[in-house]
């Protein structure tokens, strides 16, 4: 995790916002939203900090947004989940995440499963946990496994897999036959299912499916969000895991260690967000998706190969027509030749796989018209 230098290495997120401000490029790299999101939500906060919420919340969570992200899962997805036991508050999926895969392994041996390109922390916090990342690639184009390769990863030493859905950075959402494969071999070899579902509420083509709602699934799977791409408040970390009350206490006993808590007044906010009326969601889904085809748009026309994406902040696209074979090498001269920063997909693949992914490059959508309107004006100029 260090530079060779013994600095600590930045992500490549803020690697690339900060040449985004160097540059005065318009920042389609880090994927936050350059808008507000809903006003009840913000009120929210707003008064539990006038109302003095200010101090610790409990350590599972303030009850009312337990009860809220149960209320939730019940309302999107039919899931039960008892607020008291099966559910706990974290500081964003990361801290999720990070707790999770700190509980459940307990030997060098044990392997993490997960799909390439993977987000960045997956392997940091697997390799913090002292564990080993095995990974299965995503086919272009579409970014599904193939299931005979996913059957073949598996083994007597899988003890997580890991599935993101809808997917960072390739946009994908897997098929019921992927989800269905991982529940048979999660079974099989008797492995925890974690999902990362932060982006459950921006899936383009059709209501998101939880691996949690297969047959065979609940009784070993955790299942993580947050607040941040829902509600557009990716500074607020406020995330989730629920599954079964065993598992979530492992979560919690770590997770006491790393924060203890968090966020108290954001709390009561996202519970209030996750109360809003259907057609909140849906209308957030509706108008990413209109910014993903604007910009999947304008990068047709500069010359990319559009890989249009199913779900997420996120479209790729491929370079190799605009003289961006080596979509790293791309991204570091985009900034002063286009104005616009966006990130290759090398970032998000190990060293052993780079050559299938070379000319990819990730763009955010998650911007408001008009300045994705002028991205496109300063990519076109490109082509
Ligand atoms: N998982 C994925 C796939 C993400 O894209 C992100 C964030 N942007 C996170 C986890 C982290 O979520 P949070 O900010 O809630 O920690
Ligand atoms: N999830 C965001 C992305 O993929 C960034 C989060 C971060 O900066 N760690 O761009």
């Amino acid at each position: 995790l260090l530079s060779s230098d013994g600095r600590v290495a930045p992500t490549i997120f803020a690697e690339m916002s900060a040449a985004a401000v160097r540059t005065g490029s318009i920042n389609l790299g880090q994927g936050f939203p350059d808008e507000d999101g809903p006003a009840e939500v913000l009120e929210a906060a707003r008064e539990a900090i006038s109302a003095g919420v200010n101090q610790y919340p409990p350590g599972r969570g303030a009850p009312d947004l337990l009860a809220a992200i149960s209320e939730h899962q019940q309302r999107f997805y039919g899931l039960e989940v008892d607020p008291a036991t099966e559910v706990i508050v974290t500081a964003g999926a990361t801290e999720a995440l990070t707790a999770t895969l700190l509980a459940l392994i307990d030997s060098p041996e044990d392997e993490v499963l997960v799909f390439e390109p993977y987000y960045d922390s997956y392997a940091a916090v697997v390799a913090l946990a002292g564990a080993r990342l095995r990974a299965v690639p995503l086919r272009v184009p579409g970014f599904q496994p193939d299931l005979d390769e996913l059957a073949a990863a598996v083994n007597d030493n899988t003890r997580i897999i890991l599935v993101n859905d809808p997917h960072n950075p390739t946009g994908a959402v897997f098929g019921p036959e992927v989800l269905a494969e991982v529940v048979r071999l999660a079974n099989r070899y008797d492995a925890t299912i974690v999902t990362d579902e932060v982006y459950e509420h921006l899936a383009f083509d059709g209501p998101h499916v939880p691996i949690a709602t297969l047959p065979g699934a609940a009784e070993r799977t955790l299942t993580i969000s947050s607040a941040g791409k829902t509600f557009s408040t990716t500074g607020w970390k406020i995330g989730w895991v629920h599954g079964p009350a065993a598992l979530i206490s492992a979560v919690l006993t770590v997770k006491q260690f790393l924060t203890y808590v968090s966020g108290a007044p954001f709390q009561p906010a996202v519970a209030v967000g996750l109360r809003l009326p259907d057609s909140y969601f849906a209308d957030a889904a509706a108008q990413l998706s209109r910014k993903h085809e604007l910009l999947g748009g304008a990068l047709r026309a500069a010359g990319f190969e559009v890989h249009s994406p199913q779900g997420g902040y996120f479209t790729v696209a491929d370079a190799t027509a605009l003289g961006g074979a080596d979509a790293a090498a791309f991204c570091r001269t985009l900034p002063e030749r286009a104005g616009v920063v966006a990130i290759p997909l090398s970032a998000f693949v190990s060293p052993e796989r780079q050559s299938s992914y070379a000319g990819l490059v990730r763009f955010a959508a998650c911007k408001r018209v008009e300045v994705l309107e002028e991205a496109a004006r300063r990519l076109t100029a490109l082509g």
